[in-house]
């Protein structure tokens, strides 16, 4: 079951007129201002534009299927990374773990993946950027750390539940590696009722997880031996990890 024209024509002329009283502390609210037929190599999708009353960032929601009242609809929360996703930076796995979310997402029924037009989590381009040019030259971790050290998980928590209203879903289960990621949508009324662990297939540039994770508790490095930023809100499963290492993943 895919969304109909008529039910597009009616979710547009709702969201034109909706207004709340927001989400979260900031009240954040958003609106559905356009929604059109997204065809991907991972498979059909529709893709939902939104407008939000806070910032000038255009979020978007890669949605399979049709959500509206369904119920354990399979979501994903993915946070924009330009270098990662669109240019495929190895400093990263943001990539990866797009890809693996909308191939799962795109051989099921039904699902939604969040696109949060928040780079790095909200800290943006240049601070992220800034980060990788202080690791460069050899700058302690913690420098480049604190470039990095004014996230803004609150405000994604707020749009990426307004945006699930918005799609009208009953309730989700999480692609999450990270139980606190359940809890912060619980907080936001969101019916959460399950996690769906993301997997990743080992390749040559994401391996790197389980060799930092077998040797090096606590800090992970990229292929480079930098710092690995931590861009995404949870840490991917790789197929192979113990399940200790997997117990890892959710503690950070
Ligand atoms: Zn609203
Ligand atoms: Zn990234």
């Amino acid at each position: 079951m895919t969304l109909t024209h008529m039910q597009i024509k009616e979710l547009l002329d709702e969201n034109l007129k909706h207004e709340c009283e927001g989400i979260g502390p900031d009240k954040v609210c958003v609106r559905i201002a356009a929604i059109g037929e997204l065809p991907t190599r991972f498979g059909d999708f529709h893709i939902f534009a939104f407008y939000n009353n806070r910032d000038d960032k255009e979020h978007a929601a890669i949605v399979r299927g049709d959500v509206t009242n369904a119920e354990n609809v399979p979501v994903r929360v993915h946070s924009e990374c330009l270098t990662g996703d669109a240019i495929g930076s190895l400093r990263c796995d943001c990539r990866d773990q797009l890809k693996a979310a909308l191939k799962q997402i795109g051989q099921m029924e039904q699902g939604i993946l969040l696109y949060m037009r928040q780079e790095g989590r909200g800290i943006g381009l240049v601070n992220k950027i800034r980060a990788y040019g202080l690791q460069d030259h050899g700058y302690d971790t913690v420098e480049a750390n604190l470039a990095l050290g004014f996230r803004d998980d609150e405000r994604e928590y707020s749009v990426a539940a307004h945006m699930l209203y918005s799609l009208k879903v009953k309730s989700i289960q999480l692609m999450t590696n990270n139980p606190r990621k359940i809890e912060n949508l619980t907080q936001h009324g969101i019916a959460v009722n399950g996690r769906i662990p993301v997997v990743i297939p080992p390749n040559p540039h994401n391996e790197f997880y389980l060799r930092t994770k077998a040797e090096k508790s606590g800090h992970m490095l990229d292929n480079l031996g930098k710092l690995h930023l931590q861009e995404q809100g949870d840490r991917p499963l790789l197929e192979g990890m113990n399940p200790e290492q997997f117990a890892q993943l959710s503690q950070e």
